[in-house]
Parts: structure tokens; sequence; C-alpha cells
């Protein structure tokens, strides 16, 4: 018989899928790294297990310990699925404009989820980052694990992703792709990438170009914190989970074209995938189009690896309802993306 002891046991191994209809004209071949198939749905079950993991080893998380972080979504499923296994409780402090929709997932995987304002600033006793300060201190064997912050975001990457890329590249891969939100994914996977391809000969492709994708208007990509609506990625401070060595160069994707392409990805190549998937993946073809402009040889050799964060599902409210989508003027936007303009 083959099975699994716990759900927990099936993170990561995640498959790679080539890209067809929205790649059209490029040479590159562009392959997804489809993350949603993680247990708890995203890319961020990595992260969880190996910080919890660490912790236990390090003596921070004790038997009948408490996870205490401020998170919404993706890295409160993957904490939650694990800590069941382990037998800890978790609390998970949202801001009030967090959908109840992403409150109920986090309560039924067991978790307390507390509520805070989200109009104080964040020195305000009631503010999110105060309130989770608070409970960490008065909470007996509270543990944070602080995902901006912890080294073992990036180091569950190197282990895991990176290896992943390149054993099903065959050691190929010549570009990656990954949207930047914490830090951790770009860090570590592109770390373990560039390692591993140092001294690749350029024949055989050379070093792995390590390419972020990132809103317009956050810092990584040179904005000054400016608001936009792609939800996991983006920052308006520096997380030392990213560390700004790695990546090769970091592409800006505006709201528009990353909803665009999340859409096409839904009805062309049968990829339900959140918004930061379409982000990433604009990123990916601008550069497979500029390789093919700078040198069409390379371009047909390149192995563009993008990595696909989350799910759709928990967007049909938004990138997937038309009337959201009006009410910002994305739907006008879709018709130049669908009309091949997305590369522009
Ligand atoms: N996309 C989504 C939907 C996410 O939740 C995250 C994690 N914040 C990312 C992309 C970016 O990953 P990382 O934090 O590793 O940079």
């Amino acid at each position: 018989m083959r099975y699994a002891e716990h759900i927990s046991e099936l993170v990561g191994g995640t498959p790679l899928v080539r890209l067809n209809t929205v790649t059209e004209g490029l040479s590159a071949t562009i392959l997804a790294k489809i993350e949603y198939l993680n247990p708890g749905g995203s890319v961020k079950d990595r992260i969880a297990l190996k910080m919890i993991e660490a912790a236990e080893a390090s003596g921070e998380l004790q038997p009948g310990g408490t996870i205490v972080e401020p998170t919404s979504g993706n890295t409160g499923v993957g904490l939650a699925l694990v800590a069941q296994r382990k037998g800890y409780e978790c609390v998970f402090v949202c801001p009030d404009k967090v959908s109840q929709d992403k409150r109920d997932v986090l309560a039924a995987y067991g978790a307390r989820v507390v509520v805070t304002p989200t109009a104080v600033p964040p020195d305000h006793p009631d503010s999110y980052y105060s309130v989770s300060d608070r409970l960490v201190r008065e909470i007996p064997g509270a543990w944070k694990p602080d995902q901006y912050s912890n080294p073992n975001g990036p180091a569950s990457h190197y282990e895991s992703t990176g290896p992943e890329v390149w054993a099903d590249t065959d050691g190929r891969v010549t570009h990656f792709v990954a949207g930047v939100g914490t830090g951790g994914t770009i860090t570590g996977t592109g770390r373990y990438l560039h390692d591993v391809s140092a001294d690749r000969s350029e024949a055989d492709g050379g070093r792995v170009a390590v390419v972020g994708a990132d809103p317009a208007g956050s810092v990584y990509s040179g904005g000054d914190g400016r608001p936009y609506l792609v939800e996991g990625v983006g920052e308006d401070f520096w997380p030392t989970a990213y560390d700004p060595k790695v990546p090769d160069e970091v592409i800006a994707v505006s709201d528009a074209d990353s909803f665009a392409m999340t859409r096409r990805l839904a009805r062309e190549e049968g990829l339900l995938v959140g918004g930061s998937c379409g982000m990433a993946v604009v990123a990916a073809l601008r550069l497979a189009r500029r390789l093919e402009d700078e040198d069409p040889e390379a371009a047909a050799r390149a192995v563009i690896v993008v990595l696909l964060p989350d799910s759709g599902r928990g967007y049909l409210s938004k990138i997937f309802n038309d009337g959201w989508m009006r009410s910002y003027g994305f739907l006008e936007a879709e018709s130049e993306v669908t009309a091949g303009d997305i590369l522009r």
C-alpha cells in the first residue's frame, strides 16, 4: 500500500507544466511550477514546515506550544496543517480588511483568528503588529515564526524548491522567475540555482539567471510602496528574508496586466491560479520576448521556469468577477492583453 502517514508529509514535490497558448510567438520553453498542488494549496506550506521543525530543534517551540503569526492567508494554512499534526495551537492575527472567506478558512483548520482594525498606525496598541506582539508575550509557550525575518523561509526553498527545479529540468533550467513577497522563494530557490549552476559551461546555459517579478509601486522594483491590488507580493519595506543580491533583475508588472494574464491562464491553460501567478507569468513572457529580440538562437535553447504560488479559488469574487474587474477598469485593459499587447 502506498500512502502518507499525514497530509503534511506531502508538502513539496510539485510538478512542472509547459505553458502553451500564452507563449505564442516565443521559442523558449516556459515551464510553470504548480505550487497550488501543495496540501494547503500554496507555496507557503514549504516554509511553514521548515520554520516549525527548526523551532522545535532549537527549543523555541515546545510540546503544547502556541504558534502566533500575523497572517491572513497562505502562510496561516500551512502553519495550521503542520501544527495539527504536531499538537500545537495556532492564533492568527488579521486586519479587518481581510475577507471573511479567508478568516473562515483559517478557522476551519482549527486556528483562532484575532481581527484587528486596519485604520490605525502600526505603533497603536490595537494594530496588527502590536496585537501579535502582545499575544506572544501573554500566551505561555507562544512562538512567532515571523516569515519576514525567519531565515528558515529561504532555507526551505534552498532545500526543496531549488533542487526540484534543477532535477525536473535535468539541470537545463536557464532562467527562474518568481514573485517577491517576503522574498523567501526567490532568495532560497535563486541561491540554490546560482550555486548549482555556477560552473556550468556557456554552451549548457551558463549560470541560471534569477528574475524577480514585482507589482509596479513596490520597493523591490524601485517603487515607493504605492498601493497595488495583486495580493501576496510586493512590499513597502525591505524584509530580511529577502536578499536583494540574489535576483539578477526585478521586473515590475501592473495590476491590469497581472489580472488579465491570471484570467487567461484559467481560460486557456486550465490553470486556475492567483493574481501573483499572472504577474509572474507576465514577467516570464517579457523576459522571453527580450531574449528573442537579443539572440534568437539562445532564446530557442532557453528553459524558463516560473513559479505559480497559489490557486485562483481564493480570488473568485475579485479577479474572476467581471463586476470587480470592471470597477477598476481592468476589463478594458484585458482586451489589449488578449490582442497580444501583454509583452510591451
Ligand atoms: N504569491 C502569493 C499569493 C503569496 O502568498 C506569496 C507569499 N507572501 C508570494 C506570492 C511571494 O512569496 P515569498 O513570500 O516567498 O516572496
